[in-house]
């Protein structure tokens, strides 16, 4: 068996990112994915980079949301001189849209919010929204300059760089572990075992199992998000949002996002995901009604009971952590979590409070 020292549970953009920042501490791990790289939520990802949106100013996850943010704007050119890969990182103008004089307050005090992340942000009336042929109906919107990443590309340039680190990824589905008294010792897969030095699960929507196999409660459902890609005559240069995003991708795609929906570990487009999204652009831009649809793909939202992400040590335990539960927000927060997650492995503590993510809320 090959001695090992940490192995992560999965090679979505949470694992690779705990590889990643564990081999910039000058530890190598070694990833077991049952897939391929980004092959789930993480490659399904619409790529925005964006703190505000659906987060409670006042949630705790505000600020290393905010500080993950920041380091997006380091890490991607980082990772671009590291291996090559363009995560295609970016920024579009971006409105979210309001049909009604209250919600529209609401995002007029985001405005103070958005400044402070250095992002330039006004409040635009309906006569401004013109030139961009949207319904008649919206009364204004809050403008903004988004960022966003290609995030599947991003999840690419994670494992590339870990590996270019010494870092090794290899292929397989666990399928338990291997425990002697507080410690895990080993890591079992479908076929063959690894030892271990320590384990993390970084499982998504299927960290629950991780869970069970170790005798603790993560409590993470998938949250299914369907988008879909239009091509139109005319190319959208900006964003808009009201029930659906409009997002033009760095690529020159355009993106319609995304559902929310439980509906188990089924991860595929569906007619009504479909429906409901193209009438959602229509509603804000009716000329999409004449665009032609090119693809759609789904993916699962690894998402918490109490909506918050789960991570550190698992209690009972003196060598297996979880990083889970990030949401609707796992692209945004990988470099953070990862780089939280590998402190606590190398150094024993974090720079961050981590107390609000603890696993053993749940026990
Ligand atoms: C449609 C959609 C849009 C989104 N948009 C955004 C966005 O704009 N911005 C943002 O920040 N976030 C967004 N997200 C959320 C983000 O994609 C997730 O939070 C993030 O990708 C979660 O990463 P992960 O590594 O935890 O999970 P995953 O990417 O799901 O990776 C988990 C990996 O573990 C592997 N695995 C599981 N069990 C095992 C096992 N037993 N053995 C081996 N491997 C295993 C899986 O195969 C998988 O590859 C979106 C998600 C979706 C679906």
């Amino acid at each position: 068996m090959p001695k090992e020292e940490i192995v992560i549970v999965g090679g979505g953009v949470v694992g690779c990112a705990i590889a990643y920042f564990l081999a910039r501490e000058g530890i190598s791990s070694r990833i077991i994915e049952r897939e391929a790289i980004g092959s789930q939520a993480s490659g399904a990802a619409i790529g925005l980079l964006a703190p505000l949106h659906g987060l409670d100013v006042k949630s705790p996850l505000m600020a290393p949301a905010l500080e993950s943010f920041h380091m997006h704007a380091k890490l991607h050119d980082e990772l671009e001189a590291e291996t090559g890969i363009d995560v295609q990182y970016g920024q579009v103008a971006t409105f979210l849209l309001t049909l009604a004089e209250e919600e529209g307050n609401y995002l007029k005090a985001l405005i103070p919010h958005y400044k402070a992340m250095g992002l330039e942000a006004a409040w635009c009336e309906p006569e401004e929204l013109k030139e961009f042929e949207l319904n008649e109906n919206f009364r204004g919107a809050l403008g903004y300059s988004q960022h966003q990443v290609n995030a599947y590309r991003f999840n690419l340039a994670l494992a590339r760089a870990a590996e270019l680190r010494g870092v090794t990824i290899q292929h397989g589905e666990v399928i338990g572990f291997r425990c002697q008294g507080k410690r895990v010792s080993g890591v079992t897969m479908k076929k063959g075992e690894i030892e271990a030095e320590a384990v993390v699960l970084a499982m998504g929507s299927w960290s629950r199992f991780g869970g069970y196999w170790l005798g603790n409660n993560i409590p993470v459902e998938p949250l299914r998000g369907q988008v879909f890609q239009l091509r139109t005559k005319e190319q959208i240069r900006h964003s808009f949002f009201y029930r659906v995003f409009i997002l033009p991708k760095i690529d020159g795609s355009l993106n319609i996002g995304t559902t929310m929906e439980f509906a188990g570990f089924d991860n595929r487009v569906t007619p009504e995901g479909r429906d409901f999204m193209i009438q959602g652009a229509v509603d804000i831009m009716p000329s999409l009604l004449n665009a032609e649809l090119i693809g759609g793909f789904a993916g699962l939202r690894p998402l918490s009971e109490d909506g918050l992400p789960i991570l550190g040590l698992l209690p009972n335990w003196e060598n297996a952590y979880v990083a889970a539960g990030p949401g609707g927000k796992g692209i945004l927060l990988s470099p953070i979590i990862g780089r939280e997650i590998a402190r606590l492995i190398s150094r024993g503590s974090s720079e961050i409070d981590l107390q609000p993510y603890n696993p053993a809320r749940f026990s």
